[in-house]
């Protein structure tokens, strides 16, 4: 059997975590097993329609490497890939079954309906459809039809007997048919619900293994009717446990969870991202969490899948953004840093510094700014205490000598470079017989007015260049005399 698997999103404007999921796992799954991945668009919903949602899906999964073997945008022998362009072949299916007795046509309107709602709340009921219109006389349909009443099509869902169906992860469900209800199959406008479009399109496009959220869940034992009622053969059932914030909060993006764009907003990698999503969910039966896509191809098993929810923990995955941010090359760094260099003003400054000082450190890229702070702005208003230091052996006399010392010895240097600014503290302290700490803290603190800062007074004094480098340590020289 070849493996097809679809990631079948609807167009909602963005895409949260769970759907990367879903749709990473169905693109792991075929690529686990030689099968193709197809992308389809379920936008029937067209209240819910957002421009330029289906780009931002094609972007996504472009951007992490996702690519499919039959969508929208490249086609392929099953096609269309849009539902809404499908629109024309879900109603003679549903004719078919209406046909056979699977189905029937519901007139009721939205206002019976929630009267019938309303009265089985105050009997303290929920409300199931109850087949109504199934009494219906085949000449009181054609009269409808005639005088045109909108209607929907309904799933004639038996009321005895269970219905099975199994899942590759939870095993065989049993349901009593008396617990479903007749959905809506087709709706007043003519377009599916994805209670019947999805068994259709996963028939037409010979889909084998249905993977999807773990809400369809419930409902799989009424799209397994369906299948039955037509003659089609059934497809694996793989379904995905929730992504929860907590233990009680599934992940939502309407809860204000991030959404896989807001993440690389933030300073994510879409590398760490699909790494940590990957993990959410699925495990590779030993110790090892790095995986890049390629590998995670080659590791996914729907064996390694839980069966219990996943807490997306951003600790974690911030953790994990850190070791990809490690990995990096400079000029790499480089480049997802320049976006935060220019929001903190310093873009101006030496880039192999900055990296130099920043990549062990940065766990995501929004850091960045909050980091570097000091470069573009002195806080000229810190506390001379700063110049205290024990294990340095410095206090604010001391701080005050070893500036009347330095800032001479950096004026008269012909150049401003690492080497000579380093030789030249460095051969100071030695020949002062002082700890290079001792030299190196008032020199730091001097120039950047905080005690914690990425890099040393070198890297800090390149960064500044030699005028603003020469002006803070000459205020800081101010600073101590005046106390
Ligand atoms: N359009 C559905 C969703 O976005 C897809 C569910 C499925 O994969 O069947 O939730």
């Amino acid at each position: 059997m070849q493996v097809r698997t679809r990631f079948a999103p609807s167009p909602t404007g963005y895409m949260h975590i769970g759907n990367l999921r879903s749709g990473l796992y169905a693109y792991l799954f075929a690529r686990a097993n030689g099968g193709r991945f197809l992308l389809r668009i379920e936008d029937t919903d067209q209240e819910r329609f957002v421009e330029g949602a289906t780009e931002l899906i094609y972007r996504t999964l472009k951007d992490v490497g996702m690519n499919w073997d039959e969508g929208p945008d490249i086609g392929g022998e099953y096609g269309p890939y849009v539902q809404s362009e499908r629109k024309d072949m879900y109603l003679p299916y549903a004719e078919q079954l209406i046909k056979s007795g699977h189905a029937y046509r519901c007139f009721c309107t939205r206002e019976e309906l929630d009267e019938r709602r309303a009265a089985a709340a105050a009997r303290g009921e929920t409300f199931k459809y109850d087949k109504h219109c199934m009494g219906m006389s085949e000449a009181e349909i054609q009269a409808k039809l005639d005088a045109g009443v909108p209607y929907v099509i309904r799933q004639n869902v038996p009321t005895q007997g269970t219905t099975s169906f199994t899942d590759l992860v939870f095993g065989t469900i049993t349901v009593n048919n008396s617990d479903l209800d007749d959905s809506v199959l087709i709706k007043a406008d003519g377009m599916p619900t994805y209670n019947f479009a999805n068994v259709v399109d996963d028939h037409l496009m010979e889909i084998s293994h249905v993977m999807r959220g773990m809400e369809y869940l419930a409902s799989t034992p009424k799209y397994n009717l369906l299948y039955q009622a037509f003659g089609w053969e059934i497809p694996q059932y793989i379904h995905m446990t929730p992504i929860m914030r907590d233990a009680q909060h599934k992940l939502s993006k309407r809860d204000g969870d991030a959404s896989y764009a807001d993440f690389v907003d933030k300073g994510y990698l879409k590398e760490a991202l699909i790494n940590y999503v990957a993990l959410l969910g699925w495990n590779p039966g030993d110790d090892r969490e790095i995986f890049t896509l390629d590998e995670l191809c080659g590791a996914f098993s729907v064996e390694g899948m839980s069966k219990s929810p996943a807490i997306f923990d951003v600790e974690k995955l911030t953790w994990m953004n850190a070791q990809y941010i490690m990995a990096l090359s400079p000029e790499e760094f480089t480049a997802h840093g320049e976006k935060y260099y220019a929001q903190a003003g310093i873009a101006h400054m030496d880039k192999a510094v900055l990296c130099k000082i920043l990549q062990q450190r940065v766990r995501v890229f929004n850091e960045i700014p909050d980091m570097v702070d000091f470069l573009a702005k002195l806080d000229e208003g810190y506390s001379i205490d700063l110049f205290t230091n024990k294990k340095s052996k410095t206090d604010p006399e001391v701080s005050a000598k070893v500036l009347d010392m330095v800032i001479p010895a950096l004026e008269a240097l012909p150049q401003w470079t690492e080497t000579a600014v380093h030789d030249t503290l460095i051969n100071m302290a030695a020949e002062n017989g002082m700890k290079n700490g001792t030299l190196l803290w008032p020199v730091r603190i001097a120039m950047a007015g905080k005690a914690v800062t990425p890099g040393g007074a070198i890297e800090i004094a390149l960064l500044l260049g030699r005028d603003e480098a020469m002006r803070r340590l000459k205020l800081g020289r101010e600073k101590l005399r005046q106390k």
